[in-house]
C-alpha cells in the first residue's frame, strides 16, 4: 500500500449501520486506508460478524448496537474507547426507509415514529456520545452523518424519510458549531440513489435493474456505487479535510443539480 493510501493511519473508527451497503463498503475502505481499528455497529449480527471476520478480526470487530437505544450507543462507545484507547472517527450511517409510500395524505404516524427513532434519534444519540468521548479524550475527531440528496429536496412520496434526512443537516450544522472549539469536525455525506439493500427494497428491484433504471439520472456517465460514497467518507474522516466542518458533501453524479433545476 502506497503512502497516499494511508489516509486514516492509526485512527480508530466506529461505523453504525456498518454491516451492509454504504457502511460495509466504508468499513473495508477505512481498513484499506490503514485505520488502526474499525468497529462495525449494527443490528444484523450474522452479517456484521461475517464482515468483521472477512476483513480480519485483528483490526475489525462487530458489536450489536441498535442506535434507537441510547444505552447501546453508550456501551458501544465506552467499549471502543476502553479497547483501543480513543475514538477518532464516528460514521453515523445507520438508517431505514419505510416500504409504504408515506405520502402526506396517507401518513402513518407509527411508521414515522419508528423511522425517526433510528434515523434522527439514533443519529443524534450517536453524535452526542461520540462527541463526549472525543472531548473527554481530547481527540480532534471527525464525525460524519449520512444524510441524502433527500436532505434538500421534496419528493412525491417517502415524506418521513425525507424529513429525517433534512434533520441530519440541522443536527450536523448545529453540532459543528458547538464542537468546533474542541477541534471536533462534524460533516455529512449526501448520496444519491445507490443500489444497496435499502434502495433495492424501496424500489422493489434487484441491484442490476435498479442501476439500469437510474443510470440516466446522473450528469456523469456510469452509475453511483457505494465505493464513491465511501471515498467521500474517507476524505471527511481523514486529515485531508482538517479545516472542513459543517459541510454537506453531495455524492450523486449531478442528480441533485439536474432535479433541482428542472
Ligand atoms: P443498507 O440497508 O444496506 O444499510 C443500512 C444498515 O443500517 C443495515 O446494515 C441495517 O441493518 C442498519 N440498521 C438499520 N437499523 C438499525 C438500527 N436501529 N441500529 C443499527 N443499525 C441499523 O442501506 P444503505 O443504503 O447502505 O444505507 C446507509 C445509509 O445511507 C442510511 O442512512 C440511508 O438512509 C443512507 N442513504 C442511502 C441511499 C441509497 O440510495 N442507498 C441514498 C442516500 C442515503
Amino acid at each position: 500500500m502506497g503512502e497516499s493510501s494511508k489516509k486514516l493511519e492509526g485512527k480508530v473508527a466506529i461505523i453504525t449501520g456498518g454491516a451492509s451497503g454504504i457502511g460495509e463498503a466504508t468499513a473495508r475502505h477505512f481498513i484499506n486506508h490503514a485505520a488502526r481499528a474499525v468497529v462495525i455497529a449494527d443490528v444484523q449480527d450474522e452479517k456484521g460478524q461475517e464482515l468483521a471476520e472477512s476483513i480480519g478480526l485483528d483490526r475489525c470487530v462487530y458489536m450489536h448496537c441498535d442506535v434507537s437505544n441510547e444505552d447501546h450507543i453508550k456501551t458501544l462507545i465506552e467499549t471502543t474507547v476502553k479497547t483501543y484507547g480513543q475514538l477518532d472517527v464516528m460514521f453515523c450511517n445507520a438508517g431505514i426507509i419505510n416500504k409504504s409510500e408515506q405520502t402526506i395524505l396517507d401518513f402513518d404516524l407509527c411508521q414515522y415514529e419508528k423511522l425517526f427513532s433510528v434515523n434522527v434519534r439514533g443519529t443524534a444519540a450517536s453524535v452526542k456520545h461520540a462527541a463526549r468521548a472525543m472531548v473527554e479524550g481530547k481527540v480532534k475527531g471527525s464525525i460524519i452523518c449520512t444524510a441524502s440528496v433527500a436532505a434538500s429536496m421534496g419528493y412525491p412520496q417517502y415524506t418521513d424519510y425525507t424529513m429525517s434526512k433534512h434533520a441530519m443537516l440541522g443536527l450536523m450544522r448545529s453540532a459543528s458549531k458547538q464542537l468546533g472549539g474542541y477541534g471536533i469536525r462534524v460533516n455529512s455525506v449526501s448520496p444519491g440513489l445507490v443500489a444497496t439493500p435499502l434502495a433495492c427494497g424501496m424500489a422493489g428491484m434487484e441491484a442490476e435493474e435498479l442501476e439500469r433504471t437510474i443510470q440516466s439520472s446522473y450528469y456523469l456517465n456510469g452509475v453511483l456505487k457505494v465505493k464513491h460514497v465511501a471515498d467521500a467518507v474517507v476524505f471527511l474522516a481523514s486529515d485531508e479535510s482538517d479545516f472542513i466542518t459543517g459541510h454537506d458533501l453531495v455524492v450523486d453524479g449531478g442528480y441533485k443539480v439536474i432535479n433541482s433545476s428542472s
